[in-house]
């Protein structure tokens, strides 16, 4: 079901891009709404890409239960989702373009001695490339990438490390999926969460090099437990509850600084889902997220775990 179909002539393309490596809590739901909200409000698509391009870390059944939990809150993509699982052709001839064009190269260090190194990648195997035969991960030759750039384009990405587009243990990097797919899907708004942000100038300069331009990038606040913990699957943060979605939509309202003070869905009139969807749209203005972590109201019982798991 594909309703409220976005006028073809419309440009803004926007995603949300959950890994299933759990079901969705109160933070990621915040994260899906506003990425909905800025669509809708801006006459946009708006997309779902599974990224399950990380089987070990995948929890059977989540990707589904996502999909299933969006819909229960009423937020209906306009494509088909895109699984990245379908999608290694893709990364195979991305990784193959990198190389051809000699901007990465194979790198063999040893988890010990990455973690020896305090500031980041130091380029060993490209002065000294391992031989053919050791198994190796990819990585980006930072440096030749941005002598393809202009002088001041190239500052923002002079503090990159070489990072790591193929993994050793032979998974595509998020980094590169993320991007080939963003390019293929033509997305031009990411909304996501500010733990992603430092990705971001990383991602910038693969767009560039795939002679591509970057979408616009919007990090929205961390909802953190009364502890100041980030709610993430780690810390097992609960799923959000599909049979209370007015509820659970109304806490991420007022998370994300729509509803504030004293204000109730009684005396601002909104009541079912499409309702409140509808008066969220017409709320929404990008530019007034707040800045800060938010913490979810401490009666929430959708998105903790209960105390006793707490301790
Ligand atoms: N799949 C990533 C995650 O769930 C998000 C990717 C993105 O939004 O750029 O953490
Ligand atoms: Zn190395």
């Amino acid at each position: 079901m594909y309703h409220d179909l976005p006028n073809p002539t419309t440009v803004y393309r926007g995603r949300f891009a959950p890994s299933p490596s759990g079901l969705l809590h109160l933070g990621s739901l915040l994260c899906a709404l506003a990425s909905f909200l800025d669509a809708r409000a801006n006459k946009g698509a708006w997309l779902v890409r599974i990224e399950d391009i990380d089987p070990p870390r995948e929890q059977p059944g989540a990707a589904s239960a996502i999909l299933s939990t969006l819909a229960a809150h009423g937020m209906h993509w306009d494509e088909p989702p895109l699984f990245q699982s379908q999608c290694h052709a893709r990364y195979r001839s991305r990784l193959e373009e990198l190389s051809a064009a000699k901007l990465s190269y194979r790198c063999a260090c040893t988890r010990a001695r990455l973690k020896s190194l305090s500031t980041g990648y130091d380029g060993h195997c490209r002065r000294s490339p391992p031989a053919a035969e050791i198994p190796a991960a990819t990585r980006l030759d930072v440096h030749r990438c941005c002598n393809q750039l202009t002088a001041e384009e190239a500052i923002t990405f002079a503090e990159l490390e070489d990072f790591v587009v193929h993994r050793k243990d032979g998974l595509f990097a998020y980094q590169l999926a993320v991007v080939a797919d963003d390019i293929e899907q033509r997305i031009t708004q990411v909304i996501r969460g500010r733990d992603l942000a430092p990705m971001t100038s990383a991602q910038q300069l693969l767009f560039k090099v795939f002679g591509a331009e970057p979408p616009r990038y919007v990090h929205t606040p961390l909802v953190v437990d009364n502890l100041g913990n980030k709610l993430s699957k780690q810390n097992r943060a609960k799923a959000v509850a599909d049979t209370q979605p007015v509820e659970n939509l109304l806490v991420c309202c007022r998370l994300l600084g729509l509803i504030d003070g004293e204000a109730t869905e009684t005396n601002l009139a909104i009541s079912g889902l499409d309702d409140i969807l509808a008066w969220a749209i017409s709320q929404w203005q990008v530019n007034r997220l707040p800045k800060e972590d938010r913490m979810a109201p401490p009666d929430y019982q959708g998105g903790f775990p209960a105390p006793a798991e707490n301790l």
